[in-house]
């Protein structure tokens, strides 16, 4: 499992944002192609030599401020030695050591998590000398590149994915159902684990002899064990950074990397904004089914329909992510919050299944018939033959005359029609078209 986050930290204009976009255009595979909702992303998975990693920008979420910035800049950086990874730590070599690197260096020093201090702006070999002030840092050697022209990008890739696993996302297969609450904040995660966990008829069995990790916990549910991942920090409460959203997107990245069905609350008050789909943005690109719990709901004043209404705004606001269960609850009154669990086992299930290749042919290609994707080009489209290539996440993959020339909305199609005769209700799809 990619869980390994990476966090640039450095102050203003040293070219956070261009070292960002520099690593992930340095990416050897695409990991993620899917269109998206929402473009103005500040963090994205991405790969090098095999590794999978998330790397996250932290001047994304520095306020604009003058009298600010600097209170959050040191913030920020407290929170990327609790909660990533690594740290990439960027100074400016053309502006040299300058107090604030100091500052942030200060805070970085305590942390034991692996922190490399890349010099931007070493654009040739002359100015190589210019890195070794930052020695004084105590940061270990200054790591000279260029972000702009990408001048040592390749070698600080291969320190920073040093310690990363190797392989595949998820390779080995674990059969336990693992759950992230994850959302916005107050929208009523921890109440949520906390009812979950206080409820008596969900005993809690730790077995001796296993290590479990101790920031999960375990819960019995109709004799079936249930992790909720990353709930320490949620049960805790002593939460002193959790309205600070660089903290609350870290928390959301770690915890959907964790787990393989995500839970996003959503406050039934409130309704559904940009950073909410946002969330369920995160849970959807890394293929985990995900299912809506709309919290609060002892607040909504209800008459019949109220529910079925609510639904439709949510899924018109999720658009492309509009196939997802949804269910009301209250973890105040503790309404509905076993039926939480119970819908995640349920999706974890359809995650897993396998429709044979007879009976998705028998229904899939007649349809297609009747609706062939249009071809822009001369070339006519022939979709022949469609098989499951796998499950947990499923993955369909059509084999057609020109893969190429089938469109997004195509795609879209198969995929709804999949959905209509063969469920997958809160799964991810994925649906490859292959040359004939
Ligand atoms: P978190 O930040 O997402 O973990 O949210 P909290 O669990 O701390 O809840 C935020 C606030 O909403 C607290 O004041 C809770 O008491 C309140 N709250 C949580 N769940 C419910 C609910 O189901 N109904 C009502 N009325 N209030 C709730």
């Amino acid at each position: 499992m990619s869980s390994y986050i990476v966090a640039i930290v450095g102050r203003p204009n040293v070219g956070k944002s261009t070292l960002y976009n520099r690593l992930l255009g340095a990416r050897d595979a695409i990991v993620h192609d899917a269109p998206g909702v929402t473009r103005d992303r500040k963090y994205a998975e991405t790969e090098w030599a095999g590794k999978r990693f998330t790397i996250i920008d932290t001047g994304g979420f520095v306020p604009q401020s003058e009298d600010v910035f600097e209170r959050a800049i040191r913030e920020q950086a407290e929170i990327a030695i609790q909660e990533a990874d690594a740290i990439i730590f960027i100074v400016d070599a053309l502006d040299g050591l300058t107090p604030l690197d100091v500052e942030i260096g200060h805070i970085l020093r305590r942390s034991e998590k692996p922190i490399h201090l890349a010099v931007n702006k070493v654009d040739s070999a002359q100015r190589e000398p210019m890195a070794a002030e930052f020695h004084a840092l105590g940061l270990g050697d200054p790591i000279p590149i260029a972000a702009l022209g990408g001048r040592q990008i390749g070698d600080f890739l291969d320190r920073l994915v040093k310690p990363v696993r190797k392989g595949t996302a998820r390779e080995k297969k674990d059969p336990t159902l693992r759950i992230a609450i994850i959302g916005k904040p107050n929208v009523g995660k921890s109440s949520l684990v906390n009812a979950l966990l206080g409820a008596p008829r969900n005993v809690v069995t730790p077995i001796p002899g296993t290590t479990r990790d101790p920031i999960d916990s375990t819960l019995k549910i109709n004799d079936r064990e249930v992790v909720l991942v990353d709930t320490a920090g949620l049960r805790k409460k002593s939460r002193v950074h959790e309205s600070i959203e660089f903290y609350s997107t870290l928390r959301t990245l770690r915890a959907v990397e964790r787990c393989n069905v995500a839970v996003v609350v959503l406050d039934a008050s409130q309704g559904v904004d940009k950073q909410d789909v946002q969330i369920v943005e995160a849970a959807m690109e890394r293929n985990r089914s995900t299912l809506l719990a709309v919290n609060k709901w002892d607040l909504v004043e209800k008459e019949t329909n109220t529910a079925r209404a609510y639904e439709k705004i949510i899924q018109k606001k999720l658009g492309l992510y509009d196939f997802l269960p949804t269910l009301f609850v209250s973890a105040l009154t503790k309404q509905r919050v076993v039926k939480v669990v119970e819908a995640a086992e349920k999706i974890h299930a359809e995650q897993q299944r396998r429709i044979k290749t007879r009976h998705l042919n028998d229904i899939l290609l007649p349809e297609i018939d009747k609706n062939p994707p249009k071809s822009s080009s001369p070339k006519e489209i022939k979709i022949k033959y469609v098989t499951q290539v796998k499950s947990d996440p499923p993955v369909f993959a059509f084999f057609c005359s020109e893969p190429t020339l089938v469109q997004e909305s195509y795609r879209r199609y198969l995929e709804n029609r999949i959905r209509a005769h063969f469920g997958f209700t809160g799964v991810p799809l994925r649906i490859i078209l292959k040359k004939k």
